[in-house]
Parts: C-alpha cells; sequence; structure tokens
C-alpha cells in the first residue's frame, strides 16, 4: 500500500476532535450513572434500613415509657395505706375519683388476698382472677405488666398492670391493678405510624397482629396479618438476626424490614417498606446527576462546539487548499489574513502555509520562466516558439491571415569570437536582440533558436510586410555600434546580419494545415531562403513568398 493511502485510510483532525468532546461527555456521564445505580440502590436498602430502625426505637420508647407510667400509677396507689383501711365503698369511690384522673386506665381495681375482686368503679365484684399470672406474681410480691388478655368482665381486649399490697408487716393483702384498652395504646401509636411511609405493626410473642389489620389513613394499603414460621421477618426475629436487604414478606411482596422486640421480649414491632417505593424516592435521587448532566451538557457544550468549531473552521480551509494543491493546481488563492476566533496556533500555521505555497508558486513560476527564456539575451527561447507559436498561427490562419517567419543568423559571428573572445561575441549577441525586442511588433513572437541564430514570428504580417520589416531589421543592425570588451579595454564593432523570410498564406476555407508541422515549414523555408542570402553575400534578405499549404497529419 502508498503511503498516501495509508493516510485516507485514518480518521481526520475533526472527527478525532468530535469523538474526543463526545466520549470526555458521555464516558464520565455514563461511568457515573452507572456507578451511581449500582452503588446507591445498595446505599439506599441500607439507609431504608437505618430509617425504619430509628422509627422502631421511638416507637418502642414511646410504647415502654407509656407503660412503665402506668405500672408507677399503680405501684403509688398500692402503696397508699387507705387501700387497706377504707371500707369497700369509700375504696370503690376512691378509685372512681382516681379513673376520673387518669383517663389511661379503663378500669381500676383492688383485688383481696383471696383474688377475688373487692372493689371496682365500673362492675360487680366478687370476680375471681387467682388463676391470673399477674395474681400469682403479685401472690410472690411482685408487680407484672400482662400480654394481651381477654377481659372477664367486658370481653375487651385489655393489658393489665397489677402492683402487689402489703400489711405494715409485709403481709400480702391482695393486689390493685389497672387494665389498658389495647385500643387506647393502638390509638396512641396511629398517630406516629402515619407519619411514616413505611407499614409499622405490632405483634405479639407468638405473631398474633396486635395492631388493626388495615390503616384508616392508609385506606389502599394491603391489610396487616400475623405473621408465622416461613415469614423471613419472624424468622430472623425468632433467630435475633436482620435480613440483610430486600426480602419477600408474607404477602409475596419486596420489600425492606426491620423488627424490634419491646417490653422485655412480650411484643414484637415490625417496620417494613416495598422497595417500589424505595425506588419512586430513587428515581427521584436519579434526576439530580441527570439534571447534573443536562446542565453540564448545556453550559459546556456550545463552549465545546465553540472549540471544536475554531478548530474545524480554518483546519478544512488548509485541507481544501492541500486537496487543491495535491492536485497540482498550485494557483489556490490562500488567504494569510488571520480569520477572527482562529487559535493562535491555526493562525501561524495558516499564515506559515500560505508563505510555503506563495514561495513554492513564485519558486515555480520563475522555473517557468526560466525554461522558456534564454538566459544570455533575455529573449524567449526555442521552447517557448514552439509552445506559443502554433496557437498564434492558429488564430491568423483562422481570420483568413498571412503568417510569417524571418530566420536570422550574424555574420561572421564565429570572428568575432576568435578576434575579441567570446565575451566580446556575448556583447554582440545581447546589443542584437536588444535591437531584435524594439524592431518587432508586440503581437510577434522573437526567440533566440540556436547559436547567433534567430527568429522573428510574425502572425498577420504578409510577404510584403515581413520583408519590409526584414529590411528595416538588416539596414538598423548594419548602422548599429556595438561596443565590445577588449583585453586592453573597449572596441566598437560593426555587424551585419543575413535575413531568410517565408510566409504561409491559405485560400479562404482552405484545409488547416497541422499548427506544429506548420511551423516547422515556416522555419524550413525561412531556412532555405536565409541559405540563399548568406550564398548571395551576406547583409541581406531573401524570401520565399509562397510556401506549399502541408497536408494536415
Ligand atoms: P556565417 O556568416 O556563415 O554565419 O559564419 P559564422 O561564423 O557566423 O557561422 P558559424 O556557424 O561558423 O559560427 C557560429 C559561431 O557562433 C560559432 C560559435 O562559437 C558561436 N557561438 C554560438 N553560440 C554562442 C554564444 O552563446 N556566445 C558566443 N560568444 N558565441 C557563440
Ligand atoms: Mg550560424
Ligand atoms: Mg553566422
Amino acid at each position: 500500500m502508498c503511503p498516501m493511502a495509508r493516510i485516507y485510510r485514518s480518521y481526520s483532525l475533526v472527527q478525532r476532535l468530535r469523538l474526543i468532546l463526545w466520549a470526555m461527555f458521555l464516558v464520565p456521564l455514563l461511568v457515573g450513572l452507572a456507578f451511581f445505580l449500582l452503588y446507591s440502590s445498595q446505599a439506599l436498602h441500607q439507609e431504608t434500613q437505618r430509617d425504619l430502625k430509628a422509627t422502631l426505637a421511638l416507637q418502642q420508647q414511646f410504647i415502654e415509657y407509656w407503660v412503665k407510667e402506668r405500672a408507677k400509677d399503680v405501684g403509688y396507689l398500692a402503696a397508699d395505706p387507705r387501700v387497706l383501711l377504707l371500707p369497700p365503698d369509700s375504696l370503690r369511690d376512691m378509685l372512681t375519683g382516681m379513673l376520673a384522673a387518669t383517663p389511661a386506665f379503663d378500669d381500676l381495681v383492688y383485688v383481696g388476698e383471696n383474688g377475688r375482686t373487692k372493689a371496682d368503679p365500673k362492675h360487680p365484684t366478687g370476680v375471681d382472677v387467682s388463676d391470673r399470672e399477674y395474681f400469682l406474681a403479685a401472690k410472690r410480691g411482685q408487680g407484672s405488666i400482662s400480654n394481651v388478655i381477654t377481659s372477664r368482665t367486658t370481653g375487651a381486649k385489655i393489658i393489665v398492670v397489677a402492683s402487689p399490697v402489703m400489711d405494715s408487716r409485709g403481709q400480702f393483702k391482695g393486689l390493685v391493678f389497672g387494665s389498658v384498652r389495647l385500643d387506647t395504646l393502638l390509638g396512641l401509636l396511629q398517630a406516629m405510624y402515619s407519619a411514616t411511609t413505611s407499614r409499622t405493626f405490632l405483634l405479639d410473642a407468638k405473631g398474633t397482629l396486635l395492631s388493626p389489620a388495615s390503616n384508616p389513613a392508609k385506606p389502599d394499603a394491603r391489610p396487616l396479618r400475623s405473621l408465622h414460621g416461613g415469614d423471613v421477618i419472624y424468622d430472623s426475629a425468632k433467630a435475633g438476626t436482620l435480613p440483610s436487604g430486600i426480602y419477600r414478606n408474607r404477602d409475596d411482596e419486596r420489600v425492606v424490614g426491620v423488627y424490634r422486640w419491646i417490653l422485655d421480649n412480650r411484643w414484637l414491632l415490625v417496620a417494613e417498606k416495598p422497595e417500589s417505593e424505595i425506588m419512586r424516592l430513587h428515581a427521584g435521587i436519579l434526576g439530580f446527576p441527570l439534571l447534573g448532566a443536562a446542565l453540564l451538557f448545556l453550559g459546556f457544550g456550545p463552549v465545546a462546539l465553540r472549540l471544536a468549531r475554531s478548530l474545524e473552521g480554518p483546519v478544512r480551509r488548509l485541507e481544501e487548499h492541500s486537496r487543491k494543491i495535491e492536485g497540482g493546481d498550485f494557483d489556490v488563492q490562500c488567504d494569510p489574513e488571520p480569520h477572527l476566533g482562529d487559535p493562535v496556533e491555526i493562525k501561524r500555521l495558516n499564515v506559515a502555509y500560505c508563505l510555503m505555497v506563495e514561495r513554492v508558486r513564485d519558486t515555480l513560476d520563475a522555473l517557468r520562466q526560466a525554461s522558456l527564456t534564454d538566459h544570455l539575451t533575455g529573449s524567449a527561447n526555442r521552447k517557448l516558439l514552439f509552445q506559443e507559436g502554433p496557437r498564434l498561427i492558429d488564430a491568423a490562419l483562422r481570420a483568413d491571415m498571412p503568417v510569417s517567419l524571418l530566420m536570422l543568423d550574424l555574420d561572421h559571428f564565429k570572428s568575432v569570437n576568435d578576434t575579441y573572445g567570446h565575451a566580446a561575441g556575448d556583447a554582440v549577441l545581447a546589443a542584437f536582440a536588444d535591437l531584435l525586442e524594439h524592431k518587432v511588433r508586440q503581437s510577434d513572437i522573437f526567440a533566440r533558436v540556436g547559436g547567433e541564430e534567430f527568429a522573428v514570428l510574425a502572425p498577420n504580417a504578409g510577404s510584403e510586410a515581413v520583408c519590409e520589416l526584414a529590411e528595416r531589421i538588416r539596414a538598423a543592425v548594419a548602422e548599429l555600434p556595438v561596443p565590445v570588451p577588449t583585453s586592453t579595454g573597449e572596441t566598437t564593432l560593426s555587424i551585419t546580419v543575413s535575413i531568410g523570410a517565408a510566409t504561409l498564406s491559405l485560400e479562404p476555407g482552405g484545409e488547416h494545415p497541422h499548427l506544429r508541422n506548420t511551423l516547422e515549414s515556416l522555419m524550413a523555408a525561412a531556412d532555405d531562403a536565409l541559405y540563399q542570402a548568406k550564398k548571395n553575400g551576406r547583409n541581406r534578405v531573401e524570401s520565399l513568398a509562397l510556401l506549399p499549404a502541408p497536408a494536415r497529419g
């Protein structure tokens, strides 16, 4: 493969520039996005888990604080000596008053040492609770907070907070308990649930749902259900581990979830957030880098495009010039004036390039000129005569005009060289050429065709006119004093010239001859006439007036 072909197979500067600019924007953007998507989804799951944990911690604190406050209320009451001193009716009135002051309690009851209720503001007394956990604990001298149980008097789900009553000698004398309706506690929690986008619910240790199955604040949400073995979050809670990342819950929904045991592992708080909801948040966050990228694109895009254009324009101009020069056209118009906004290197390159093109063009012109000029006399040479001659002959013949040619040869020129030296010969040649230049017309071509031989091509000149011209030249040369250098100084010489003339005139509408042959034929005929002139004594003009028209070929 030649090296040029290899050059054109590679990418242009402009293409590379565009490629780099696109890569500059797209590669970091895509890498950033991919990184963000991979990394942030994991980070988001962890963050969601952290958020849910914080929510549950808050709710645990709230529930435990609230329940312990109720235990304290009951403890104060159990330690009040009036509980043992007052008769049952008065005690009931006292409890009624206290119930009104602490609306968190559904009921406040005094149970005697036999396990039967003795004072109850809301229900008849004599109900046997001796089998209840809280009675057995009180008998052991311990206060207690029960699981969720069903009230024997109302059938409602309640939590019982109990405290033993002791006499002054420390003997067990029964207990005081306060019942709290589960609904009251859940109602208080509800306010906290609705503030979060996650689902938070309360279960007992066996996984039975204590929270209401549906949330009136979110009627569209799936109803909650109790948990069993096999449910990821329940199994994790039992094992004391945390589910890692996303899992499928009891409704086959992909969620992030956490749990928290509260009140000494009595109850289980669970919070879950569906992945779809996290992803919605994710999409919102994703908007920021996209927006950032778009802003970056809008901000830097035009600047980058301007940069690309400022390089592309001048580079294209240079490339167009290069193509023309490659095609051999050195006459391209190169504008060295810098274009406003071109980068300084390109400006410099353009100026240097234009200078180079100009220099090459001038050199070529000079070479062309030199190849067509005779260096000694400064007149045209044989090459120029043969380059321009046919065109002049053609134009004349088309206009039905004759064409003539003179061959001129200095007489006894060799003796000038022999007598005065070569430099003197050169001076004679220069003076003769100078004279010829002033004698011929602008439209004529005169050229040095040999050592001391010259030719004059005179289009539009007939035999008569060209003989007159030849005669004028001959006479002028004979009268021309030519100063020449000699070994001792300078001397003035007189010279003569012999001239042969030939003329071609076609019949109107006649066949057009081959033009180069015509020029050669004219020269050959003029040479013949010159030979005659030399033979007839030199310093004279001979002409061949009629030249047979040469055949085309
Ligand atoms: P004729 O009258 O028959 O033309 O005789 P001639 O001496 O002019 O012709 P000839 O052909 O014998 O000699 C021509 C001479 O011209 C020979 C050569 O040395 C000389 N000559 C050719 N070119 C140059 C040149 O450039 N400078 C000089 N000084 N002499 C040249
Ligand atoms: Mg000669
Ligand atoms: Mg001669």
